[in-house]
């Protein structure tokens, strides 16, 4: 009985093999059938054209820097702006200029700027090409140098300044253009001063999403741990002179739109 089972086991199999071999003219057309098994060919993938670097301003933008003055910014503390005004359209911090600060106040918005960190490094870490887009003044998100820059990694190139790490390091190499799209949400408060809801940031780094909608504990700074305190629903934002040796940042095409 066993003797018989085996042997119709080894017949199925020599027969399979023939209608295999039947079916296709070759080994390796029989293979390309398998592998054909493992495709799947739908749904089709939307596809996305990666748009030009230069992210034009839509209609409803304010503009808050479009190469030709720097109309829609003051100094700190009535400091006159010391950064300085290129021919091509950017703007280059000056160490020890002082940041600049928008003379419009902002809450919810949606944030274009573009930066370059010098072509020529100098310093390592935190000093190389160090700024940031403070918005309210009080949420940083760091512009810093950050192609094969190794420094803590809530404070390297779009991080939410040591509150969250980017999902990916999209940094182009020193000296090039780069941009931050960011979608920022104001936190709210309570009559009372309490929290009502937390600030909430997405961030596009050259287009590459490095933040996804997270919640900012408080706002940012260097040493102090971050505690919410009550401020105003709009405030204006200013992009960070850091005060480093090394060469400055260059910034351009800055634009906003309230939400
Ligand atoms: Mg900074």
């Amino acid at each position: 009985m066993k003797k018989i089972t085996i042997s119709l086991v080894i017949l199925m199999f020599v027969s399979g093999t023939i209608n295999a071999q039947s079916k296709f003219k070759s080994r390796q057309d029989s293979i390309a059938y398998e592998a054909s098994l493992l495709e799947v060919w739908s749904p089709v993938p939307k596809p996305v054209m990666p748009g030009k670097f230069i992210s034009e301003p839509p209609s409803d933008a304010i503009i808050l820097f479009n190469g030709k003055d720097l109309n829609a910014f003051h100094g700190r503390n009535g400091k006159k702006i010391g950064w300085i005004l290129n021919d091509d359209g950017s703007l280059t911090d000056v160490k020890g200029a002082g940041d600049i600060v928008t003379n419009e106040s902002f809450g919810d918005c949606q944030l274009h700027v573009e930066f370059k960190t010098p072509s020529e490094v100098k310093g390592a870490g935190q000093s190389r090409g160090n700024s940031g887009v403070f918005l309210m003044e009080l949420y940083e998100i760091q512009i810093l140098d950050s192609y094969e820059n190794p420094t803590y990694v809530n404070g390297q190139a779009a991080a939410v300044y040591k509150q969250h790490i980017p999902l990916v390091n999209a940094s182009r190499p020193p000296g090039n253009w780069q941009a931050y799209d960011i979608i920022f949400t104001a936190p709210k408060f309570k009559e009372d001063g309490n929290l009502l809801s937390p600030a909430r940031v997405t961030v596009l780094h050259n287009g590459v999403l490095v933040q996804n909608n997270v919640t900012l504990t408080g706002p940012t700074d260097w040493v102090i741990k971050p505690v919410y305190k009550k401020h105003a629903e709009k405030l204006p934002l200013f992009f960070q002179d850091h005060g480093d040796d090394g060469n400055p940042i260059s910034l351009r095409n800055i634009w906003i739109r309230p939400l």
